[in-house]
């Protein structure tokens, strides 16, 4: 009774809820050590410490990728594509897990992406070819533009310079194939989707709000990396932020904001599926992780 083997079967990586009339689909790009104590910047040790211990997490937690996949009825659209081959075995199974919840990367239409950072745009590309090959890739044109360029990397910490080599190649394909748009500013940019500016993290950094019916989805990217430390200090930034004053206004403002409309939120980092809400306590935000719905589609 006893001598069942550990399975060596993964655990599934893929979480479908409603947003409105859409099917959405999280991915999980896989699970890494998150480097609390080199990468938080603005937080004393013994905040950290305090902070993991106070959420039962060890040191360092393991923090998610996560991607989000959805469907219209209509489109098929994927935000961000995880890390592709960039992080190691850890990562990079947005695509097995697109398979997993039943769809194919070639009837993906629409990549949206957050930023150009590698753990987002990794997936878009394998040896130099588009993994989406029927897909418009989007992004932020000052994110493309400072991703691209080679001043910007030159002006830029050392650690960062493979973020412009990871950047321009992921993109590379979809450019030469006319499949990459860049988006200009706020707004809406088709599909029942608005294009939230949320600079800091990078210079382009968007967030995604996809409303249908009278429900919204709020895709943040990198507006937090470890909830446990940055909801209770919302100022402690990371040391990946292009410009930390600027991205502690947009966490700031845009976690007031999805809280106060009470606006159903993806987060990219926050523990896999990273859904739910955020609740305003004073100064400091709680996350609410989504409830759980077995018959997502209905
Ligand atoms: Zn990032």
């Amino acid at each position: 009774m006893a001598a069942a083997d550990v399975s060596t079967v993964p655990p599934p990586g893929f979480y479908r809820f409603k947003v409105g009339q859409l099917d959405v689909t999280a991915l999980s790009d896989g699970t890494h050590p998150f480097p609390v104590d080199s990468v938080m910047v603005g937080a004393s040790e013994a905040q950290i410490d305090q902070a993991l211990e106070h959420d039962f997490l060890g040191k360092p937690p393991v923090g998610s990728i996560n991607a989000f996949l959805i469907n219209t009825g209509k489109k098929l659209i994927l935000v961000d594509a995880g890390a592709g081959a960039l992080y190691g075995d850890c990562c990079g199974q947005v695509v097995q897990q697109i398979k997993a919840a039943g769809y194919s990367p070639e009837q993906v239409d629409l990549v949206l992406i957050t930023h150009l950072h590698k753990d987002h745009v990794g997936g878009l590309a394998s040896n130099g070819r588009a993994v989406f090959p029927n897909a418009v890739v989007r992004a932020s044109k000052v994110d493309v533009d400072y991703w691209s360029s080679s001043a910007a990397k030159a002006r830029a910490p050392a650690f960062l310079a493979s973020f412009f080599d990871a950047a321009v190649a992921s993109i590379a394909p979809y450019k030469a194939a006319g499949r990459l748009q860049v988006i200009t500013g706020a707004g809406p940019i088709g599909d029942g989707i608005a294009a939230v500016t949320s600079p800091g993290h990078t210079p382009g950094h968007l967030s995604y709000a996809i409303t249908s019916q009278d429900q919204t989805l709020l895709v943040i990217g990198d507006l937090i990396h470890v909830a446990a430390l940055q909801l209770p200090h919302p100022d402690v930034t990371v040391k990946y932020d292009t410009d930390g004053a600027a991205a502690r206004v947009s966490r700031s403002s845009v976690l007031k904001s999805a809280a106060e409309n009470r606006y159903l939120i993806a987060a990219a980092h926050l523990s896999f599926p990273g859904v739910g809400h955020f609740r305003r306590v004073a100064d400091t935000f709680e996350w609410v992780p989504v409830n759980y719905e077995a018959a997502a589609t209905h």
